[in-house]
């Protein structure tokens, strides 16, 4: 029994698929007159699932539809925006100090930095730890001389938690933030405001309801 359901674009994909196997993400865009920007998601939730393998410089392969996993119909409807967290947001010019105890009464291991608005960098635990052994005066050192500057791995509200669970053990990191695009005011570049964050420990909460449900 079939019980992952598909959404009506998942289901043209895969049917573009399995009649023009091996087929590029590119020719899947044609098929369906959208961009590769705007299949990701979905190519990213049918690989996952394992209804769709893709092979480097060959393109998608069709695997079949997975069979009676509950778990993962569940998972497939939860969207970042149902889990996510708030974020703590910091500017680049705020001290080392004041971060590290933001850190603390916020109790989170993460933390997001911005400037004017537009996502900067990040800064962990770690990153934080490093600069202090290192000797720098804390009450003097803006967060954004330590932190983490672009490229972030970044997630938006609507994509699925699994894309979200995905980013986070690829890139060996604890948490994404939230992002919203929107271009700015010169219309020059794409602006990253940060409406909230996902961490391991929100997956990992997600796992226990989900177990109990
Ligand atoms: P910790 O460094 O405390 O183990 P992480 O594993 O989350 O915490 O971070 C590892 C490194 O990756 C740090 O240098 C951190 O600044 C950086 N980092 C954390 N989250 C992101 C992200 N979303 N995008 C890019 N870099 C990140």
């Amino acid at each position: 029994m079939i019980i992952i359901q598909l959404t009506s674009r998942q289901k043209k994909i895969v049917d573009i698929v399995k009649e023009h196997q091996p087929i590029t993400s590119e020719h899947i865009a044609k098929y369906l007159t959208v961009t590769r920007a705007a299949l990701r998601p979905d190519l990213s939730i049918l690989t996952m699932t394992g209804v769709l393998d893709a092979r480097p410089k060959v393109g998608y392969f069709y695997l079949g539809l997975p069979k009676n996993n509950q778990l993962l119909e569940e998972v497939s409807t939860i969207k970042v925006k149902d889990i996510m967290s708030l974020p703590i947001v910091v500017t680049e010019e705020t001290t080392v100090y004041d971060t590290i105890v933001t850190l603390f009464l916020e109790d989170v291991g993460t933390i997001y930095v911005s400037s004017a608005g537009d996502l900067s960098g990040v800064v962990s635990r770690k990153d934080l730890l490093k600069s202090v052994i290192g000797g720098v005066d804390m009450n003097k050192m803006p967060v954004g001389m330590i932190m983490t500057r672009k490229p972030i791995i970044t997630i938006t509200q609507e994509e699925n938690v699994m894309i979200a669970a995905n980013k986070i053990i690829e890139n060996e990191i604890d948490s994404l933030p939230v992002v919203e695009l929107s271009d700015d005011d010169n219309k020059t570049k794409t602006k990253y405001n940060v409406i909230g964050r996902i961490s391991k420990s929100n997956i990992t909460k997600l796992f226990v309801e989900l177990c109990k449900s």
